[in-house]
């Protein structure tokens, strides 16, 4: 069997994986990054017919505050940004669309809610930006609004945030700390969401140019079967034939992945509470036009039906071929829809009667559909008795765990790049004396 000898092995290479590779690499570790497939993970984007097929709209949230911005800075990366247009997104009520609050600004204008109820809603969310609102760990937000007496206006705008925000269907069950957190960060933040040129793959590139310009090694089509480990520390990860041995060791694969990789570890019992949990499923549905249609929003959600469309190239120039158009259509599954065929055929037809009613003519105009029956948007949903999986556990000292499914701040993307930017860290500060990790 070929060994091969690094600081620091990183298992996996999505956008967690990338990232803490990258960081590693840039500060001077020898590492070396192994991923099953092609990199990228569950951000990859494809190509077909001019079109940029991304999971996802690559928003980020709260760029400004986030740790993406972070990394960004640190590593030198070369990535563009289109800011959204807050007044661009919109609910639809049925009858008509009004346009979302995502901040202070938005919330006095929203006409969601009328006199008394705005300032009631307004009073809450101040008090949260100021720190005084934290809510409970113990109650979901469904309970805590009970607790307070809300009126039903109110409460139905905060259920609303939370699921457009929380990429939730079961909006109610989100922890209340977990909301006000959330919403302390968002109100704080002078750009709520923002789009990659280019798509994940710019910002994919951009890490793997860190790694190797450091001397770092990528292996795609590497999946790591089995672990050496003893009593408290990773010795090797392994494929059929080639060992990786090192001080350290990133593992930034799913729940399950680990459930198998740690199976003869004292991890065991541990990460088997993770593989329990619940993920956020959706079904996407991505047309490309041959065709601009054009509306006065980028992005709509039907607040019934728990769906939305954003128009991806209006953002991201490079999304569709000149004149062409790339809409992005998803709708969050139920659980009981998760594995019911029948479910999701009646849910890609109301995509599609979503679609009719907003973007009227884009049959006419299909260039290529690309479609998705429930893929992982966010790997741990945030639900009470729910938390993410710890960046670090003491039984195993050398193991570090990166990706979206860490007990970590931020949605999506932003807790594999925060679980990314803690881990490398903390790793990069094992042997120093004053062992303190970065906070944020
Ligand atoms: C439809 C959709 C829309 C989305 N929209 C957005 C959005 O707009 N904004 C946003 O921020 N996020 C979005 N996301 C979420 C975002 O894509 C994820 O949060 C992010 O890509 C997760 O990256 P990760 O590295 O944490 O995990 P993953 O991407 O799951 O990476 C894990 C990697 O580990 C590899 N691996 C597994 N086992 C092994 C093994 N044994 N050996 C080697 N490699 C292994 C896998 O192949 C994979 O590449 C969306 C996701 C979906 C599905």
């Amino acid at each position: 069997m070929k060994t091969s000898d690094y600081d620091i092995v990183v298992v996996g290479g999505g956008l967690a994986g990338l990232a803490s590779a990258a960081l590693l690499a840039h500060h001077g570790k020898k590492v070396a990054l192994l991923e099953r497939g092609k990199l990228g993970g569950r951000a990859m984007t494809i190509h077909m017919k001019g079109f940029h097929f991304n999971f996802g709209a690559h928003a980020i949230y709260g760029r400004d505050k986030s740790y993406l911005s972070v990394i960004e800075k640190e590593l030198g990366l070369n990535v563009h940004w289109e800011d959204f247009k807050q007044l661009n997104a919109k609910y639809d009520m049925g009858e008509e669309s009004v346009v979302i609050p995502s901040s202070m600004g938005g919330l006095l204008q929203t006409k969601l809610l009328k006199g008394k109820n705005k300032f009631r809603f307004a009073y809450h969310i101040l008090f949260t930006t100021l720190g005084f609102e934290k809510g409970d760990p113990n109650l979901s937000i469904q309970e805590w609004i009970e607790l307070h007496n809300l009126s039903p206006a109110v409460r139905e705008m905060m259920l609303n945030l939370a699921a457009t925000n929380f990429f939730s269907g079961d909006p109610d069950t989100i922890p209340s700390d977990i909301f006000f957190d959330y919403y302390r960060r968002l109100f704080k933040t002078n750009i709520p969401v923002s789009f990659i040129q280019g798509g994940w793959e710019v910002l994919i590139n951009e890490f793997k140019r860190v790694i190797t310009e450091n001397g770092g090694d990528i292996l795609e089509k590497t999946k790591i079967t089995h672990l050496k480990t003893d009593e408290t520390r990773v010795l090797s990860a392994e494929t059929k034939r080639h060992r990786f041995t090192a001080d350290q060791f990133v593992f930034a694969v799913p729940p399950e992945q680990l459930q198998a990789l740690f199976i003869n570890t004292s991890l065991k019992t541990e990460l088997k509470r993770y593989t329990d949990y619940e993920p956020t499923y959706v079904m996407f549905y991505d047309v490309g036009l041959k065709k601009q249609i054009n509306n006065d929003f980028t992005y709509i959600f039907d607040k019934n039906r728990e769906m939305f469309i954003t128009d991806i190239s209006y953002y991201d120039m490079e999304a569709a071929p000149p004149g062409g158009q790339l809409l992005q259509a998803v709708a969050y599954l139920r659980d009981e829809q998760v594995y019911d065929p029948e479910a999701h055929e009646e849910i890609k037809q109301n995509l599609e009667a979503f679609y009719d009613k907003h973007y009227p003519g884009w049959r006419d105009h299909l260039a290529i559909p690309r479609a998705s029956k429930k893929p992982v948007l966010q790997a741990v949903r945030w639900a009470m008795n729910q938390r993410g999986l710890p960046t670090h556990f003491s039984q195993i000292e050398n193991a570090h765990f990166a990706g979206d499914w860490c007990d970590v701040h931020g949605q999506l993307s932003e807790r594999s790049f925060a679980s990314a930017y803690i881990v490398a860290d903390a790793a990069l500060n094992v042997n120093k004396p004053d062992n303190t990790s970065a906070s944020h």
